[in-house]
Parts: structure tokens; sequence; C-alpha cells
């Protein structure tokens, strides 16, 4: 049976609970596909199955030994670390083995995990425990050896005893410093030989843009930025791990010759004073509620870093405690990965069907069988474009990895190839607007396809469910559903007939007797009264967001005045470059859009700014400041550190000059940052410009 079905009998025996007649059997048959995973996973980053459905097993496999002493063994997947270094590299024997981190995947694993320390401690109730929380950056482990100052050895943890000698790719990675400060030269005793570990990643962003070059190339994509990274570090030749772009950041020494840091929290100081990527987002907490707190936390913002990570590493603070704690085979006992909720999941794609959006774009959607994912059924998932689908070779009747994330739509990911039938077939774009019969079309450099007929019944309805949405005119009551069937009865034919409905005829619909009726009446009524920038952002003009409607009307005290202004004018205006400028004036400029912005007017909904939308100066700490944010940040995207210093009360500008009061830089800042040195204008890394905004997020 292929690997693939192998696991899916063995999960779905699990899922039933059937209890094995033969253990024995069964853990040898659970030790054979973990095996065979996790070379897939280590040693080729070219995992089978999601990691959830590896560790589902590899926690049915822990339970079996536990339940059955007499089937537990040496060589166990769950005794065992990582996988074998691959052929074609040089082995390197690791002074101190690399290990893995024991697993909580609740808030209650992880009180259990504490109460251990402290009962290896020997702590009483009232005595402090200490620890530090990290976030689990999803990448690569290394260790790095800096002898004299200088970077000689760089490793892989390999099978946690050997792992493979990549020095030659590291030396590639610009965040690795090749040589820190001698004893003395940084004001700090700098060991003569030491091992720095740390994490080596992708960014997502440069990982779709690989994607996106692969995939032009004629290449073969990658799955995900963990892959991305260990593929990238792994290559036989240095010259392609320097294309790839990777990024660092160091969490823990390894063997020190010479004075070291007492605690986890000091040693991440002393690395960033060495000139080592230290990630910022770090706490030290002394109790339970300050750990929960932050793994709740990063839990739900961590679609705002432009890394992946898959939970929180605790670690106990002080060295001497953790050296009493020790280890078990193959973790410390004073570290556990507290586990985010798995996001991904696979499922067979039933069929793909397209939609009709409100600017008229055509979206593929898969029809899934139904899975659960993070606590919901997950049954439709995007699939973004006709590319999309034939650079991933997506085939209708595919196994496919679905993953979803936070808010964000759940999408496919890629296919399983490897579970094909050979009954699975390509799919083809239609040629036609299954709402209307109109040919489609797709221009030359786009992506998307779209229906360019302007009395397409599915982006009208499209176009209602936007301008009622919760974002934007947020009528209360006001669906999907009830957007298809005003339309269908006729009672909307334009935006403005929703504020000229007949409460009449509304009673007569079906399903819409007594209540509801008044009920969505009093919400069409109360919506007419919101403020411009929702009317804007409404009308679902190309490009223009909630954000962008925001700054627009900064421009001008009403819609009207807004669509006289010229490109010029509306790209001078903050947070909106030339494409939206160009969009909204060419909007303005059709005369159905005129009539339908006179007919607002006209039937009584607000198309002026609003006192509250009135441009003031802020009083924020940035207040009156100009900002310049160049390279990536550790913690945000650069468009939502933008948005903070606007919300302190500053201004952002994208280029430096004597004018600028900061530059805050991330990594590779590239010229900005030498222009700011150049003009004598502060620089801020991230820390300083979270201290600066009154965010201290280091330990
Ligand atoms: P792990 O990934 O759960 O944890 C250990 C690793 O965490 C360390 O080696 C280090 O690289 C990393 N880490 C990130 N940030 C850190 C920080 N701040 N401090 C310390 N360490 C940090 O354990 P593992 O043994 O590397 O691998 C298990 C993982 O691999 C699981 O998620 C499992 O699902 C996955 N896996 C998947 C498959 C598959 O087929 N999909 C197969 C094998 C393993």
């Amino acid at each position: 049976m292929p690997l693939i079905d192998e696991t899916r009998a063995l999960l779905q025996a699990a899922a039933e609970q059937i209890v094995p007649l033969d253990p024995s059997e069964a853990v040898s048959s659970l030790r054979r596909v973990l095996d065979a995973l996790a070379n897939r996973y280590y040693v080729d980053d070219d995992p089978l199955v999601p990691d959830a459905e590896y560790d589902s097993l590899l926690a049915w496999l822990r339970t079996l030994e536990m339940r059955f002493p007499e089937t537990r063994s040496d060589d166990s997947p769950t005794v065992r670390v990582g996988g074998p270094p691959r052929p074609g590299f040089e082995k390197v024997r690791h002074v101190e083995p690399m290990l893995s981190l024991g697993n909580a995947f609740s808030t209650a694993e992880l009180a259990a995990w504490v109460d251990r320390c402290r009962k290896g401690l020997g702590l009483e109730e009232h005595d402090p425990l200490d620890v530090t929380c990290e976030l689990k950056i999803d990448g690569v482990a290394i260790a790095l050896t800096y002898e004299g100052g200088r970077l000689t050895r760089a490793a892989t943890r390999g099978d946690g005893t050997t792992g493979e000698n990549v020095t030659d790719n590291v030396r590639t990675i610009r965040s690795v410093p090749l040589r820190i400060p001698r004893s003395g030269e940084a004001g700090i005793a700098v060991p003569t030989r030491l091992e720095v570990r740390g994490e080596v990643y992708m960014l997502r962003s440069r990982f779709d843009a690989l994607n996106e070059r692969l995939a032009a190339a004629g290449e073969k994509t990658i799955a995900n930025p963990r892959n991305g990274a260990a593929g990238s570090l792994r290559q036989l030749d240095p010259r392609i791990t320097a294309s790839r772009p990777l990024s660092f950041f160091a969490y823990s020494l390894g063997p020190v010759e010479g004075e070291r840091p007492a605690s986890q929290a000091e040693a991440l100081r002393w690395l960033r004073a060495l000139g080592f990527p230290v990630n910022p987002v770090t706490r030290l907490v002394s109790g339970i509620e300050g750990m929960n707190e932050f793994c709740e936390q990063w839990g739900a913002r961590r679609d705002t870093l432009d890394y992946e990570i898959d939970g929180v590493v605790v670690k106990v603070d002080d060295f001497e405690r953790q050296a009493r704690l020790g280890f078990v085979s193959n973790a410390p006992r004073w570290a556990v990965a507290y586990k985010f909720p798995a996001r991904e999941a696979t499922t067979v794609l039933e069929d793909i069907v397209v939609n009709v959006g409100r600017t008229g774009v055509i979206k593929p959607e898969a029809v899934l069988r139904p899975v659960p994912i993070s606590g919901v059924t997950v049954s439709q998932a995007t699939l973004h474009n006709e590319d999309y689908i034939r650079s991933r070779d997506i085939r209708v009747g595919d196994t496919v990895v679905v993953k979803r994330a936070g808010d964000v739509i759940p999408a496919v990911i890629g296919p399983v190839p490897e579970a094909r039938t050979g009954a699975e077939r390509p799919w083809v774009m239609p040629t036609h607007c299954p709402s209307c019969g109109h040919p489609l079309e797709r221009l030359e450099g786009e992506a998307d396809t779209y229906c360019v007929a302007s009395d397409c019944p599915a982006q009208f309805v499209r176009l209602v469910e936007h301008f009622v949405s919760r974002d934007a005119m947020d009528i209360e009551g006001f669906g999907s559903r009830l957007a298809a069937q005003l339309a269908a009865e006729g009672l909307v034919r334009s935006v403005p007939d929703i504020y000229r409905l007949d409460p009449d005829r509304l009673t007569s619909l079906e399903g819409f007797a007594g209540r509801k009726a008044e009920n969505l009446l009093s919400a069409i009524e109360a919506s007419r009264h919101r403020t411009l920038s929702r009317l804007l952002f409404g009308l679902g003009i190309r490009h223009v967001g909630k954000t962008t409607a925001e700054a627009l009307v900064r421009a001008a005290s009403s819609l009207p005045q807004l669509l006289e202004l010229d490109e010029e004018r509306l790209a001078s205006v903050d947070g909106v470059g030339p494409v939206i400028a160009r969009s909204v004036f060419e909007w303005g400029r059709h005369p159905e859009n005129r009539l339908l912005v006179a007919e607002l007017g006209a039937v009584g909904v607000n198309v002026h700014r609003l006192p509250e939308e009135t441009p003031v100066e802020g009083s924020g700490r940035a207040t009156g400041r100009t900002f310049v944010v160049t390279g990536t940040l550790a913690t945000m995207s650069r468009g939502e550190a933008e948005a903070r210093i606007k919300a302190a009360g500053g201004r952002v500008s994208s280029s430096v000059s004597a004018r600028t009061d900061f530059v805050v830089a991330g990594e590779s800042p590239g010229s900005k940052l030498d222009k700011a040195r150049e003009l004598g204008v502060d620089v801020l890394d991230e820390t300083g410009f979270l201290s600066l905004l009154g965010e201290v997020r280091t330990p």
C-alpha cells in the first residue's frame, strides 16, 4: 500500500479509536510509516502530509508505547530527533546534542509542564519560577561555531548527534554575522570559542516572490517557507543558497569556552549585543497567566508577522535550574513547545467551480470533501486564479493540502501527487461567464480573468453584498441571500434602489412577514448617516480598500468634490499611490457612476465628510514627526508599521530627506539607511521604534 494510503488508514483507525488486537503489529506499522514520513520531511525537505497528521500518528504511537511497555524501543520515532544527514555533505558531530522539544497542545498541558518543573526543582508554592516565552520560528535549526570572533562552522541538527556541515551555505545569509566582536571590543567579555544556536527561516513575502520566480521559470514550486528554508540551506551548490532569501534569528547558546550569561533572558540580550539578530518578541514571565497570555496573544497575531511561527517555546530562565532539570531521551525537561492549533489538513478536491466577483473577476473555487481544520469544517477554498492552478498542477479528484489561516478564506496549497490514482483530471478555465454568458477576457500581463459585461447580474449582486457589508454601510440583516433575492425579484436594480424599497413589496417576499421587514427597513434607514469613508469603500472602486478610503476622504469634504480631484492631487494623498489615484479618477469619469453618486445624495444617503473624519493633528507619541520605514521588520509588516506611525500622529514618507525625523530600519534596509546616515537622520531599529511608540517587548 502506498505510504499516503497507509498514513490515512492509520489515522482513520486512530480517529475511530480501534484498539488494536495486536499492539506490536500496530506499533511496528506506525513506526514504519512515521520513519518514512520523517525521511521525506527531514532528509528530502518535501513532506508528504501536514505536520498535524504526522503529530497525530506520533501521539498515537506514544500512547501505545506507554500502555504496552514491552513494545518500547531505542530507535522509535518517539525517542529520536530529526533525520540522518543527507549524503553529499560532510558530517559534523555536535559537541552537545541538538535536541527536539516536548510539546504542549493546550494550556492544561502547559500547566502540567510547569508543575513538573516546579516539582523537579523542589519549589514551594510561593517560590517564583521565571520562564522566557519566545516565538517558535518555523524554520531549520542551525549551530554556528565562532572561534577567535570568526564564524568557522555552521551545522544542521541532523539526527541530533550528527549534522551536516553547511558552512559555505550559511556564509551567504546576510543576517548571520561572519565576525563578532573580540573580547573588550563591545565592552563585554566574549568567549574565545562559542556556539550560537538559532533558526534559519524564510520571510513569507520573500517566499511568495521566490515561488513566483520558480513558477515563471517552469520549476517546481515550494510548499511552505519551512521547506523553502530547509531546502535552500541544504543545497550542495552554495550559489543556489546565495540566491535564496534566507534570514536568521539566534535563540540559544551551545557550548561556550569562557564566561557565559546566567539566564536565557540575559543570553538573548548578550547575543544581541554581539551583533546577532534576536527576535524582539520575547517575554520573561513568572506566572502561568503571563505564559498563557503570551501564547494566546501570538496565536491570534501570528498572521501579522512576515514569518511563520507554529507555537511558543517556553524555557525555564535560570541556567543553573535548567542544568538541575536536565533531559529526557530526546528533549530538555526545562523547555516545552506550546503548539498552536493546526491550520492545514488534506482532503479530496471534488470539483472546481467559478465565482463572479463584484469587479467581474472570475475566481476558481475548490469544492472539497468536508474536513475539520482548527475547529471549523471546511468544504470550500479559494484557488486564486488560473495560473495558480496550472503552476501547481492541481487536478480535480486530487488529494490536496488545505490551509485555513486566521480570518483569511481557506486556500488550497497544492496537491499530493503521490496520492494520485490516475482518475484525476486537469481543469480548464471556462470561456464564458457562468452568470451572463458573456465571453470572458484575460488581459495580457494579468493573472485574473474577467467578465466585462456591464449588466452581469452576478457582479451586481456582489456589489450589493459589498455595499451593505459590515465594513461598508453595515446594514444589519442584509446578507448575500437577500441581495440575490432582491436582485432576482427586480426590487433592487441599482444601489440607490436599496433606499427606495417599497415596504409592501418587501413584506410580500418569501420569509419577510412582519418584524423582519420592519427591522431591515430601519437598518437601511440608519445606514443613510454612515461616514463618507464607509460609503466610498462600499462603492467597490477597484483598489479602494477600507484604509485607502479613510485616507482619500482626508483630501475632500464630499464625494462629489473627491471625484473632481485630478489624478495628481489624488496620488499626493498619504497612503494613496498612482494606481489607486488612477482607478478613482477613472471611476469618477464614468457617467453611470456620476449618476449613481447623484442618486445616492437624492435618496438621502450622506455624501459629506463627517466631523469625526476631519483630519486633526494627533497628540500621539509620533505627533508631527516624519518617518521612513525601510527593510524587513521582524514583528510586523511595513504597512503595519506605517499604520502605527499614523495612529500615533506621525507622518510617513517614502524617501529620506533632511526633513525626515526618523528612519526605522529592519533587515536588509538598502540605500535609505545609507542616505539617513549621510544626512544625520536618527535611525531606529525595531526595538527602538517599538519603545518610541511605547510598546517595549524585549526580555
Ligand atoms: P519541533 O519543531 O517541534 O521543535 C524543536 C525545534 O524548534 C528546534 O530544533 C528549533 O529548530 C525550533 N525552534 C524555533 N524557535 C525556537 C526557539 N525560540 N527556541 C528553541 N527552539 C526553537 O521539533 P522537531 O523535533 O524539530 O520536529 C517536529 C516537528 O516536525 C513537528 O512539528 C512535526 O509535525 C514535524 N514533522 C513533520 C513531518 C511531516 O511529515 N509533515 C515529519 C516529521 C516531522
